[in-house]
């Protein structure tokens, strides 16, 4: 894109309008190549699945009616990777509609019992254990179902790279209310703590891609905690387990926004 050439220092109204215009551009580019990158990887990450699909149909057409072996083999293949597909596809369409915070529905929401629920289901699902603690209610204003999805990515992904029992704490502070999902599992990296939160980042692609993931999850997660204008951050050592904290605002400039 174009740039305005302004002196390195301002003159006069035209030369802060130039400089505000180029500090303009330079966010649109930015965003732009965000844009570009996403649509790229997305691209990737589906014809990965896709690949997989056509070359099992294939072995169906030629194989398919003589040998029964194989053609169980390609259903139940074809069925798993069109299921990734829909998780992927689902995944993005909740990254790409996620992320403006007017679309967030606010209400009192107690954090604390949605954590409860949340662990019930993937205790069903996964048959390990799941504790909440809580030693008071926690409430924040925020968009329920969201708040249900951040709180399962988070527990999922610790009951995924863990072993062990999953620890879900909440506590109250005077504005926020923190909440930490913990486990005791094979950690992260020093070196790929910063990207953790990155779209389609996974620290070990082939692992993560057995266990289903898409490198997906945690920036779903990080989209939901800054649309609620709340922080998440991580804290992991490898071999030892994994911390995720999430900091909600209790009420302040997000609850007047649901009033107006
Ligand atoms: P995925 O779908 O691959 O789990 P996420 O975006 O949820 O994608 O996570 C990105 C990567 O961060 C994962 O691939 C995994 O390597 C790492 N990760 C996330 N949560 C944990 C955890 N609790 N323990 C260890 N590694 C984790």
């Amino acid at each position: 894109f174009q740039r305005i050439e302004v002196p390195a220092e301002p003159k006069d109204e035209l030369d802060q309008m130039g400089a505000t215009f180029n500090g303009m551009i330079e966010l649109l580019e930015k965003n732009y190549e965000k844009q570009q990158q996403f649509v790229s990887d997305a691209s990737h990450e589906l014809r990965t699945p896709l690949t997989v699909i056509e070359s099992y149909a294939r072995l169906l057409q030629r194989w398919g009616k003589k040998d029964p072996e194989r053609l169980e083999e390609a259903i139940h293949a074809i069925a798993e990777e069109a299921e990734r597909m829909k998780g992927l596809t689902e995944q993005m369409l909740a990254l790409a509609t996620g992320e403006p915070d007017r679309t967030l529905e606010l209400r009192r929401v107690q954090i604390d019992v949605l954590a409860e629920q949340t662990a019930k289901k993937l205790e069903q699902a996964y048959e390990r254990k799941l504790h909440v603690e809580a030693a008071e209610a926690c409430i924040v204003f925020g968009d329920e179902p969201r708040l249900k999805q951040l709180l399962f990515i988070l527990c999922e992904n610790a009951l995924k790279y863990s072993e062990d029992d999953v620890i879900i704490s909440l506590k109250n502070h005077e504005d926020s209310v923190e909440m930490n999902v913990t486990d005791k599992g094979i950690g992260i990296p020093k070196k790929d703590l910063p990207h953790v939160f990155e779209r389609f980042f996974r620290v070990d692609k082939a692992r993560s891609r057995q266990t289903g993931g898409s490198g997906l999850g945690l920036s779903i997660a990080k989209a939901i905690v800054d649309a609620h204008q709340g922080k998440i951050v991580v804290t992991s050592k490898e071999g030892a387990g994994t911390t995720f904290t999430v900091t909600l605002p209790r009420r302040g400039e997000i609850e007047v926004k649901s009033d107006g």
